[in-house]
């Protein structure tokens, strides 16, 4: 018998399951996948770590969480800078001098924010287009936000809800460093190694689907930790909710370096695909050879990787009906992105681990 079932051996399924491992409980972490990492799931091809499940740049500001993560790996100093593509044109992201230089040819601040006060629009926002155009103009919305974001959502950002873009970073500084963090990099040697060490010393089973034997999983262990969809543990019976997905396509390409850079964001309508990856720039590879991943979204359903929630009214609605049952459950942990129905970047997903299972070891 054990002491804890962990279903999903992702981030929160991992953290959880050394730390509860740590002190002394005997766990069972069980994954429908054929690999461990969840969608940080890294492979070796070609002697270039590839990111199966799209670019997984690790960053954070809270110190606990990077002493945490270091524990496991050593990171490189990738400094995540990526470059959008916009009808064959270049612009640097996230929207910052240089931008505005590429865009306009200002060369000041000043310039830059009399160009963007010019063109922004001034009534109320009531959708995802008049949002962003309020803070940011027509030049940006255009050239780097409209054609990205009606790809993503399939639908003119006219119909999306403002409350998708409640943020849009302008920086009045020459600096490509797309995020704001302390603490930024790449694992060395990839992600998975992070997992294997995660899951080192502990019964892990993968192609174990939990809902193929429900009764029988349950019956394994004395709690459960559960990082599955909160919809499918309670048999949706307060209805499904939906995600945004996306379909990967990489290739092995003969030559040293096709973009020059890890992320290249393809910012306009016409181009099919939302990125192209170059995985060897994550760990600034020298190979002869190099392998790059084309990100289409797709229209998501049931067979297919639920990837991002979408946190409208009537998902959150759904969402928080599971989530009273959830707190009712008296032997099962709830925790990730699919069980939160919340999009987390990894550190969140630590942070939330480490102080929901510290939690139940205070309880022991
Ligand atoms: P997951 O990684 O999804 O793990 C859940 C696991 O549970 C999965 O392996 C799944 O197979 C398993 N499971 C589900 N149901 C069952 C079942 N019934 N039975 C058995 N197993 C089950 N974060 C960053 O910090 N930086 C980034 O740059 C970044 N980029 C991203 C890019 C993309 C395209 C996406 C989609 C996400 C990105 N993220 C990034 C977010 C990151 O992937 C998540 O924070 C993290 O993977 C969440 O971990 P998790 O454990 O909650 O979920």
């Amino acid at each position: 018998m054990y002491d804890y079932l962990i279903v999903g051996a992702g981030v929160f399924g991992a953290v959880s399951a050394r730390l509860l491992t740590d002190a002394g409980k005997k766990c069972l972490v069980i994954d429908k996948r054929d690999h461990i990492a969840g969608n940080c799931f890294t492979e070796l091809s070609e002697g270039i770590n590839v990111h199966r499940y799209g670019a997984h740049i690790f960053h954070t500001n809270d110190e606990n969480i990077w002493n945490f993560i270091k524990k496991y790996s050593d990171f490189n100093n990738y400094i995540n800078s990526p470059v959008a593509n916009y009808k064959g044109k270049l612009y640097s992201l996230p929207f910052n001098m240089w931008t505005f230089y590429q865009l306009w040819g200002v060369r000041t601040p000043e310039e830059a924010k009399q160009k963007i006060e010019s063109q922004r629009f001034t009534g109320v926002p009531t959708n995802l287009e008049e949002q962003a155009l309020s803070m940011v103009g027509s030049d940006i919305y255009n050239t780097l936000i409209k054609g990205y974001t009606q790809k993503q959502w399939m639908t003119d950002p006219k119909n999306l809800p403002k409350f998708i873009i409640s943020r849009l970073p302008v920086r009045y500084t020459f600096d490509n460093n797309y995020f704001n963090d302390r603490f930024q990099g790449i694992p060395v040697g990839g992600y998975t190694s992070i997992f294997k060490k995660l899951l080192k010393g502990i019964d892990v089973k993968l192609e174990a689907d939990f809902f193929s034997d429900r009764d029988y999983f349950e019956s394994l262990s004395r709690k459960i930790v559960y990082t599955g969809s909160i919809d499918q543990f309670f048999n949706y019976k307060f209805g499904h909710l939906n995600y945004r997905t996306l379909k990967f396509e990489s290739q092995l390409l003969e030559m040293e370096n096709y973009q020059g850079n890890a992320v290249c964001n393809y910012t306009d309508e016409s181009t099919p695909f939302t990125r192209i990856l170059e995985h060897k720039h994550f760990e600034f590879g020298t190979q002869k050879h190099t392998i790059v991943t084309h990100e289409y979204p797709e229209i998501w359903s049931k067979e297919k990787i639920p990837y991002y929630p979408i946190n409208d009214g009537i998902n959150n609605s759904i969402y928080q009906q599971y989530r009273k049952l959830s707190l009712e459950a008296k032997n099962c942990i709830f925790g990730g992105r699919l069980a939160d129905y919340k999009y987390y970047d990894m550190h969140q997903v630590i942070g939330s681990a480490l102080s929901r299972i510290s939690k139940e070891i205070d309880l022991f």
